[in-house]
């Protein structure tokens, strides 16, 4: 049995051990440590190593069979959640919506203000600019496609997603994967992006290309809500989202 905390700790001691190195053959008189930069460093390590035991287990045991019958059953289940503060803020649990038996999932990174009054993901401005983009490739929320976010409830004016709250909200997501079996995930812009991927890498060298995700064809594209703020962005989005296309076509031959 791996003990991960000491593991984390062992990378922790290397590195200290490397910069004190370093430091006495650049012949410093005194030793110094940024604590921040260690803190950030081992939540880093923390993070590669549930993804590393993850895909391991997965390895082993074959993918995780989810729990639950449906969708419906895991909503139930799940709706009244409060392991974060978010859940006494939000107005309605935004679980995710589409054809639970659909090719394609696309995930963005939270409720905002229009999603937390309608418990529906999308549904603002950039939820109807995604609509247009599904509808350039013949594609409906209701029938190719599930949309969902990395957090199900809204964060306070709209900030970022924080990493404590990604990290109690992603099993979620992991099993609505399970239970949707999609064929292709794509990323709707950079926090769900890093989220997923495991990632600090920036969202430019992300896109463009093929990824995996737990086995599964991953593409990384702009977020709706950043098209609407850069229209330079809508360019690159649109060859993402050709690539999907490409991808689906050849996938629903098979
Ligand atoms: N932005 C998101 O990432 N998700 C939504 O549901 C709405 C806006």
């Amino acid at each position: 049995m791996i003990n991960w905390k000491n593991q984390i700790d062992g990378n922790i001691a290397a590195l200290l051990r490397r910069a004190a190195d370093c430091q006495i053959e650049l012949g410093t008189r005194e030793l110094v440590f940024n604590k921040e930069n260690v803190a950030r460093k081992k939540s880093e390590l923390a993070t590669r190593w549930l993804t590393l035991k993850r895909n391991r287990k997965e390895k082993d045991e074959g993918p995780e069979i989810s729990k639950y019958k449906s969708l419906s059953a895991h909503y139930k289940a799940i709706c009244e959640c409060q392991k974060c503060s978010l859940g006494a803020t939000r107005t309605k649990f935004v679980y995710g919506t589409g054809n639970s038996k659909a090719e394609v999932m696309f995930i963005g990174e939270a409720p905002g203000r229009d999603e937390d009054l309608k418990g529906e993901p999308f549904v603002g401005r950039a939820g109807q600019l995604l609509d247009k983009i599904l509808a350039a490739i013949q594609f409906s929320r209701d029938k190719q496609v599930y949309i969902a976010n990395i957090l199900k409830c809204r964060p306070p004016n709209n900030r970022d997603p924080q990493p404590d709250e990604m990290k109690t909200c992603m099993p979620y997501l992991l099993e609505q994967i399970r239970l949707i079996k999609p064929k292709i995930i794509c990323a709707l812009g950079r926090i769900s992006a890093q989220a997923l991927l495991d990632t600090s890498t920036p969202l430019g060298k992300l896109r463009g290309k093929w990824h995996q995700f737990e086995g599964v064809p991953f593409i990384v594209t702009y977020h709706p809500a950043a098209l609407l703020r850069f229209q330079s962005y809508k360019k690159d989005c649109w060859e993402d989202i050709k690539m999907l296309k490409a991808r689906y076509d050849i996938l629903i031959q098979e």
